[in-house]
């Protein structure tokens, strides 16, 4: 039992050891993702319930390693947040995303992540008003998307910068809405256009009674607050359905469509969800 139970710790030591080493590639390579070409946007649709359109478009990060292949932005964006590399890939991102939402995305509105560090950096305000100079991009066409994390750490100086950010005419949506803590207080508080309804609800929705009534319970408090809602992670068409009739705004998902490249991206609904 005593040798099994070393070989077991072996083995953990190893895979422990494989973990480091992804870790440190991936830290290291990030480094020179951008330089090298690596990096690149996905774009998923947002189907307006009204209009029955595909309005906007959300901005997702792709990275091809050239050795370990496709990382997803689950594994990477938080190890360039701890390792200080957010920033650049962010305004990278904004940058790409403004650029296709004057060209090949013109009049849809373009949705890009923001993480928490680039709004406590301060710098931010600065970056986007040059983004939107240099791109050309209506100002109100250009949605940008962040969760809660940002306001827990300095709110005060958070609610600054969205006050400013949102005076250009940008607009602010807060992502992952419902997974987090004090939502509600910051729903008050920080000057949002959009919330977000977390997949995970969506996902919850044909079997738990309870994540209809909290869908249906974000969607009448947005439309108390004059706020619009998106729904994430729609996959069914049932989920579909609940979503409408709980009043959601707009839905994205893999039922209209997964992230795609720019030239792959869906401008019309199929033609089979349009009936
Ligand atoms: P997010 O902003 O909540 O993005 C939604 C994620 O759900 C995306 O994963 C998207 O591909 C996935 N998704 C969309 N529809 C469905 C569906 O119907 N079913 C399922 N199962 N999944 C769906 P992705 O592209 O892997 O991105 C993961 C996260 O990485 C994003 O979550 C976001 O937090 C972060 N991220 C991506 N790009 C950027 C970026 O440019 N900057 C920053 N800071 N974060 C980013
Ligand atoms: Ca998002
Ligand atoms: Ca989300
Ligand atoms: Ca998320």
């Amino acid at each position: 039992a005593k040798e099994a139970g070393r070989g077991r710790w072996r083995s953990y030591s190893h895979e422990l050891g494989d973990a480091n080493r992804r870790r440190l590639s991936i830290e290291q390579g990030l480094r020179s993702a951008i330089d090298n070409g690596e990096i690149s946007l996905h774009w998923q649709p947002k189907l307006d319930l009204q209009s029955g359109k595909i309005t906007g478009a959300e901005a997702l990060m792709r990275w091809h390693h050239p050795e370990l292949g496709a990382i997803s932005p689950m594994e990477f964006i938080p190890i360039a947040e701890q390792c200080g590399l957010i920033d650049s890939l962010d305004i990278w991102a904004l940058t790409e995303a403004c650029r296709a939402g004057t060209k090949e995305l013109a009049g849809l509105t373009i949705a890009v992540n923001v993480s928490a560090s680039q709004l406590q950096f301060g710098e931010y305000l600065h970056h986007l008003k040059q983004v939107l100079r240099s791109s050309g991009i209506a100002p109100e066409k250009l949605e940008l998307e962040l969760t809660e994390s940002v306001l827990i750490e300095d709110a005060d100086k958070a609610m600054t910068v969205l006050n400013d950010i949102r005076s250009t005419g940008v607009r602010l949506a807060l992502d992952d809405f419902g997974t987090g803590y004090s939502s509600l207080s910051y729903l008050r508080r920080f000057p949002f256009d959009t919330l977000k309804i977390d997949r995970s609800f969506v996902t919850e929705l044909l079997t738990k009674q309870d994540a209809r009534a909290i869908v249906r319970m974000i969607a009448d408090l947005a439309k108390e607050l004059g706020k619009r809602t998106v729904c994430e992670g729609v996959e069914s068409d049932e989920q579909l359905q609940l979503v409408r009739a709980a009043g959601c705004h707009e839905i994205q998902g893999y039922l209209i469509s997964p992230p795609c490249p720019l030239a792959a991206f869906p401008h019309e609904l199929d033609a089979q969800l349009r009936a």
